[in-house]
């Protein structure tokens, strides 16, 4: 027992609850009282800065003031549940806050049921801003996801480079060796290109190849993968397709190609093809063959599509 005085007591409660209040209003977060129907009993500074409202703007003002008209009535349905439920504490949760200015901030939100003075129930509710954080985190995915694309995908042409491209080829001979089935390839490479650089310039060049690769994808099956191996030669996927398909397949590649124009120089252009199928082999062996085919294709005077030869 101490042996502190009656007044020494009631000085005492009175310092702790003077204390309680100027930490309630130098808290950095956001602190609010509401009543059972969800008005505004205590705003602390904090909560006024982050809404943008001053004191006497909030207080008696019901709480969907500082929400977005989207969640106005489920949050108001909540905080209802809330006053009458069993539960003492809601569960940290993140949400959305208006200010005065109309702006929208995330928040997470965290709230208890305390007793008011006058016995009826309150929720008191602690605010903390973390819409910079989300905004960072936002910026921060964005690039990954760049990131990420950027190292599958050629930037010209958006088709897969090379690695992925490979990649799904080594996936494609896996999956004909487990479950049986077989794929075609074929290597493509446009004929006399340099010519069309030397003549418009690169950017020139540029196009026409976004555009025939372009061209390419529409012709092709949605299930066939078009992949950009290096300058302007191409490898294109085709699952579940045998040899002779794939000659018919290309062979509506070429001539789509042949017949169109591209850019504003009407420039025309062709493509020369080899063909290759599925054997129990390596990606590399089977882009070889393909390649061997093609170059066939070109020693036979170029604009053509070639089946290689022999089955290895
Ligand atoms: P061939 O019929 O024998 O294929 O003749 P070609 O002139 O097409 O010869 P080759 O395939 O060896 O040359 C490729 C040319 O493509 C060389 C280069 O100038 C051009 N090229 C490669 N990559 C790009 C590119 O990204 N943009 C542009 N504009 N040109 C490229
Ligand atoms: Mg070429
Ligand atoms: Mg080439």
């Amino acid at each position: 027992m101490n042996n502190f005085s009656t007044e020494q007591i009631y000085e005492l409660f009175n310092r702790s609850k003077r204390n309680t209040e100027s930490v309630i209003r130098a808290a950095p977060i956001g602190i609010c009282i509401t009543t059972p129907s969800g008005h505004f009993e205590m705003v602390n500074p904090a909560y006024c800065e982050l809404c943008g409202y001053l004191e006497v703007e909030l207080l008696g003002q019901h709480f969907t003031l500082v929400i977005s008209e989207t969640y106005r009535q489920q949050l108001t349905a909540l905080h209802q549940d809330f006053m009458q439920g069993g539960e003492r504490q809601e569960q940290r949760q993140e949400w959305e806050m208006l200010t005065k200015d109309g702006q929208i901030r995330t928040i997470i939100v965290e709230s208890a049921r305390i007793e008011g003075e006058d016995g009826t129930p309150r929720k008191v509710t602690f605010i903390l801003d973390i819409t910079q954080r989300k905004q960072l985190e936002e910026r921060l995915k964005k690039a990954n996801e760049r990131l990420d694309h950027l190292a599958h995908h050629d930037e010209l042409t958006e088709l897969l480079n090379r690695r992925a491209g490979l990649q799904r080829l080594d996936e494609e001979i896996k999956r004909c060796d487990r479950y049986g089935g077989t794929f075609s390839i074929a290597m493509y490479d446009l004929d006399d290109f340099k010519t069309i650089n030397d003549q418009y310039g690169h950017s020139v060049g540029d196009s026409v190849l976004q555009q025939t690769t372009a061209l390419v994808n529409q012709v092709l099956r949605d299930t066939d993968l078009q992949i950009r191996l290096g300058g302007e030669e191409f490898l294109v996927i085709m699952p579940e397709v045998d040899a002779d398909e794939a000659l018919r397949g290309m062979e509506r590649v070429r001539k789509a190609v042949a017949q169109a124009s591209f850019t504003e120089h009407h420039l025309t252009v062709t493509l020369s093809s080899g063909i290759a199928s599925y054997v129990e082999t390596s990606g590399t062996r089977l882009l070889d063959r393909a390649d061997k085919a093609m170059y066939q294709a070109k020693q036979a005077g170029r604009n053509r599509v070639v089946i290689v030869s022999s089955p290895r």
